[in-house]
């Protein structure tokens, strides 16, 4: 079986080239290669051919294809559904800022967490993605769309923490000084609260931006509106937050999507300042995407909630909305492509 060589690192591919009876230097070349986005070994030009051929026994280069691609008249998003090497789909987004381009990708295809207003768990799930798949994502979108990223966002399809292991190669790769070179601090990694996995992140000491989806104070909502909270309990979250802070001197930035008579009341916004008294953390009101078949609505207290906090001295910024035109809101398109194809060849869903 050939091994999904992008998902190493520069130690590991160093370490299989010598195993080959290749010199060290050959695993930065290929790395460098790979990291640039080659799709074939053949384009690894400074490699001998017969290294070329002895690679391509070994190894494969994951290269997603373009599904499809809709770029926003409004504000220029791009979103893009990428075909994998096994047929799954995946959705990443390019948004472009003043301050710079930021990417927003996918860590599974589907999701498990249940969270009723989420789009991207409504196909359940199907597999965690690997490294290397998670990383094509940021590269690819930069060489198609010709724009250089330099914000990664993991708050596309899937949750981060459930796929740790893979999550943190990304993240060392995305980060590697011969790779994309994106700085730690340049990527935010967004989580419905596994408590757990926020401990073992913490532990990692990384300096990137930890952003928890909270979208309630209070268990009796957050049960109803996030599963993962019925096992945890909101006070268990925000303890686990505590310690994050105190451990990696980063702020939290806590998600909150605005719903309509759900977790937009006055009494609510006092009950998240509490949760947050004492801890340097940041509130973004989210404006709730309408997705089809559900009962939720946009909340129309945006703007008075938001005060509200601010008179407990909390910061709470309502996000902008990009790509509206787009359905560039996670995982609209890729169930809107599974249920196309649903209707065109029932069974035939991967
Ligand atoms: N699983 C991770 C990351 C993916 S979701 C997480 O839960 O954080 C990225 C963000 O979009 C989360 O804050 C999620 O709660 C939010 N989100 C999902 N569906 C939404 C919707 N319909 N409207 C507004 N925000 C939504």
């Amino acid at each position: 079986m050939k091994l999904d060589i992008k998902s190493m690192n520069q130690e590991e591919i160093t370490a299989q080239l010598k195993e080959l009876g290749e010199p060290a230097f050959r695993g930065k070349q290929i790395f460098v290669w790979l990291h640039k986005g080659v799709t074939s070994f053949d384009h690894m030009t400074n490699l001998s051919k017969s290294l070329r051929e002895k690679l391509k026994e070994h190894y494969f280069i994951t290269v997603p294809q373009i599904e499809r691609k809709l770029v926003s008249q409004i504000d220029g998003t791009i979103k893009y559904l990428w075909r994998l090497g096994d047929g799954n789909c995946i959705e990443t987004v390019l948004m472009k800022y003043k301050h710079g381009n930021s990417v927003c990708i996918s860590t599974e295809v589907g999701c498990k967490m249940g969270c009723v207003f989420c789009a991207s768990t409504q196909a359940g799930f199907v597999r965690r993605l690997e490294a290397s798949e998670i990383l094509d994502q940021v590269l690819f979108t930069q060489i198609d769309s010709g724009e250089p990223i330099s914000n990664i966002v993991l708050m596309g399809i899937g949750e981060p923490l459930d796929n740790y292991d893979n999550v943190m190669k990304f993240l060392h790769l995305v980060n590697h000084p011969d790779g994309m070179n994106i700085g730690m601090r340049h990527i935010s990694l967004s989580t419905c609260g596994l408590v757990n996995q926020i401990d073992r992140l913490a532990e990692s000491d990384l300096q990137l931006t930890l952003s928890v989806s909270l979208h309630a104070p209070d268990d009796e909502t957050r049960n109803k509106l996030l599963p993962i909270n019925r096992s945890t309990g909101a006070e268990k979250l925000m303890k686990a937050c505590r310690a994050y802070f105190q451990k990696t001197g980063r702020r939290i930035s806590f998600e909150y999507a605005m719903i309509d008579g759900v977790n937009d009341s006055d009494q609510q916004a006092d009950m998240l300042a509490k949760h947050l008294k004492g801890m340097p953390g940041h509130v973004n009101l989210i404006g709730l995407n309408d997705i089809k078949e559900s009962p939720l609505k946009p909340s129309k207290r945006v703007a008075a909630f938001q005060k509200r906090l601010e008179s407990h001295g909390i910061t709470a910024t309502v996000r902008r909305k990009l790509g509206s035109d787009i359905d560039a809101a996670c995982g609209q398109l890729r169930r809107s492509m599974l249920e196309k194809s649903q209707e065109g060849s029932k069974g035939d869903v991967k």
